[in-house]
């Protein structure tokens, strides 16, 4: 089996990404699978080549190696998605010849005051404003489009590794969403698809904030006819007040943590997961027999006042 880490390196790296790769890395080093990192900075703006230094550096330092990618063997590389820009034209021209793809000239405040109710995680449902749009009004327009998959009304569902049963009606519960932003940038979710397939992944760990991406993959997998992985979406790790760390919380971040030594950081991360019961200082690599997902809890974590 195949299993990734997939990073979108826009800064240094909190605990709450090391939560998602220390889970990732464990699940394959487990079955004696490989591991591929891949480094999602399709925003080059966002995500500078040091970023992405720095991250291996750190992936390094934790003991969390890699099979395949940069610094590795890379027999479906490039790893970084900011030299794949080909493979997702390519994608995004099969979705066309189906005619399953359409411009969109909505600017974001026409978006969000369209959206029906937005959902719970914020995500803005598309309206459809532009989907039958004729070809004299795409051509009177003036400013570039994104561009859009119309998504059949059908449920997708599947069966996530922790969390059990997952599915949505994607033409209710999300709307045609964006496969190509206007300013070029190809849409996260194509991305990862094409991706993961080119890369021979079978198994996609990540947090469990894109649980509800996952059908929207699924949608693509199937249309682009590639075989989808099997999925587990782990816990978050929550600030104490409840709210998702972020890059911003400069005390969670490993900036602040380099007078830790790797033992502790890998050995505390694994004590929230239910997977080192006296918290002691441990090698990531001595967790791996007795990795087992049934450990990990339901819920999210929350990041204690004193953390490490
Ligand atoms: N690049 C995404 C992130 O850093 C993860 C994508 C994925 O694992 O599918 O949040």
């Amino acid at each position: 089996m195949t299993g990734r880490f997939a990073p979108s390196p826009s800064g240094r790296m909190h605990l709450g990404n090391l939560v998602s790769c220390l889970l990732a890395w464990l699940s394959v080093r487990k079955r004696n699978g490989r591991v591929v990192l891949r480094i999602e900075d399709l925003d080059t703006a966002r995500c500078p080549r040091r970023y992405a230094e720095q991250l291996m550096k750190d992936l390094r330092w934790l003991g969390l190696d890699w099979d395949e990618g940069p610094g590795a063997a890379e027999p479906n590389g490039p790893y970084y998605q900011s030299e794949r820009t080909a493979l997702y034209q390519a994608a995004l021209e099969k979705l066309m010849e189906k005619d399953l793809v359409y411009p969109c000239f909505c600017t974001r405040a026409e978006l969000h005051a369209a959206s029906a109710p937005h959902r719970e995680d914020g995500q803005v449902i598309y309206s459809g404003a532009c989907r039958n749009l004729t070809a004299a009004e795409i051509a009177a327009k003036k400013r570039p489009p994104s561009l859009r998959l119309r998504v059949p009304p059908e449920e997708w569902g599947f069966v996530d590794g922790r969390l059990g049963a997952y599915r949505e009606n994607l033409a209710e519960d999300c709307g045609d969403f964006l496969l190509r932003r206007s300013d070029g940038l190809f849409a996260y979710q194509l991305a990862v698809v094409v991706d993961d397939a080119a890369m021979g992944v079978t198994e996609v760990v990540r947090g469990a904030d894109l649980l509800s991406s996952t059908p929207r993959q699924l949608l693509l997998y199937h249309l682009l006819d590639l075989p989808a992985p099997a999925f587990y979406h782990g816990p978050l790790l929550l600030a104490p007040d409840g709210r998702r760390l972020s890059k911003r919380d400069a005390d969670a971040g490993l900036d602040q943590l380099q007078n830790r030594t790797p033992e502790e950081i890998t050995g505390t991360l694994a004590h929230w997961l239910g997977l080192n019961p006296s918290g002691e200082p441990r090698k990531a690599a001595s967790l791996v027999s007795d990795f087992d997902w049934s450990k990990i809890p339901q819920g999210n974590l929350i990041l204690p006042r004193d953390k490490l």
